[in-house]
């Protein structure tokens, strides 16, 4: 029998666990207040940061939307995140991406102050991650983490194949992986017999960005699959970077999509959002 992963659910228990907490900070007379920054009108980010917002208003947590036009300028944005640093109020920072091709997304990302980086992109966490330091993670992978544990899928001792490096999803999920006693193989597209290797996983993590590109032909008899790769096909459904009805007899767990990885990483953030409020890691 082949289990489905409920991202929905797992992520729904974690925003209440987080709600609890707010309750809790607030009884202490502590607000937890998110600046939530979108450059531009792309419609995709505006659907993310709006489901964001969402999220914090349900588990009690502030946010204080900044909505910049298409033509701020890298040093319009630098001060913003400046002020918002130095302002007490403010516990976490979060600016969409991607930016405006005119807007250096790293020198964005190393101007927001550690302490208040929620996304866990800031070098200084993700350093603080490899080397198992407290710090914030990356959301993504901290989320995919949280599916199998709550789960009850071990990872230690296991085969664990990520498919992809991007420094969001790939390599953190990797160092991640590594740091619960996974022995970690990272696949990316200059990858060579990459059937061969991901039929050695007990644990697949696909994070590739290409719609059913894993087919069974990939999975190893048994295995756990997650896929994060999320895409709107043709008929307006959306589906995976795994090829889910092919693949879901041959798996014991897998993550459905929607409904597995992408509600966890909205509600890390908003886990991450109330860790910087009450033990803040960097600080
Ligand atoms: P990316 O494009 O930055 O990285 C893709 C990775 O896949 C690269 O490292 C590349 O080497 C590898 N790759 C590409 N083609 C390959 C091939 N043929 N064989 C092996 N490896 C190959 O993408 P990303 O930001 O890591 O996102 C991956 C997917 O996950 C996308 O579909 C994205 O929309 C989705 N995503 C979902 C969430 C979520 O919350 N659910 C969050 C982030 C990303």
């Amino acid at each position: 029998m082949t289990k489905i992963i409920d991202g929905k659910a797992i992520s729904q228990a974690i925003k209440d666990e987080v709600k609890d907490t707010v309750d809790a900070l607030k009884k202490d007379g502590k607000e937890i207040a998110l600046a939530v920054i979108q450059v531009g009108d792309d419609p995709a980010s505006a659907v993310y940061v709006n489901n964001k917002k969402k999220a914090c208003a349900y588990v009690g947590i502030r946010s204080i939307s900044y909505e910049l036009p298409e033509v701020t300028t890298e040093e319009e944005l630098l001060k913003l995140i400046n002020d918002l640093n130095n302002d007490p109020s403010c516990n976490g920072i979060l600016v969409q991406l991607p930016l405006p091709s005119h807007i250096r997304e790293d020198v964005i990302i190393k101007a927001i102050h550690p302490s208040k980086d929620v996304d866990g992109f800031h070098p200084e966490n993700v350093g603080a991650m490899l080397i198992g330091q407290p710090g914030f993670l990356s959301c993504t992978p901290a989320g995919i983490i949280q599916l199998l544990k709550r789960s009850d899928i071990s990872i230690e001792g296991k085969e664990c194949v990520v498919i992809g490096r991007s420094n969001i999803v790939g390599k953190p999920m990797a160092a991640l992986l590594l740091r619960e006693n996974g022995t970690v193989t990272v696949c990316h597209s200059r990858t060579k017999n990459l059937k061969e290797v991901c039929r050695r996983a007990d644990i697949l993590i696909v994070a590739i960005g290409k719609p059913k590109m894993i087919g069974p032909e990939y999975i190893k008899e048994g295995a756990v699959v997650i896929d994060v790769g999320i895409h709107r096909m043709e008929n307006k459904k959306l589906c995976g970077d795994v090829d889910y009805d092919a693949v879901f007899s041959r798996c014991s767990a897998i993550t459905p999509v929607p409904g597995g990885v992408g509600p966890m990483t909205i509600a890390m953030l908003m886990y991450n959002c109330v860790l910087s409020g009450k033990d803040n890691p960097n600080r």
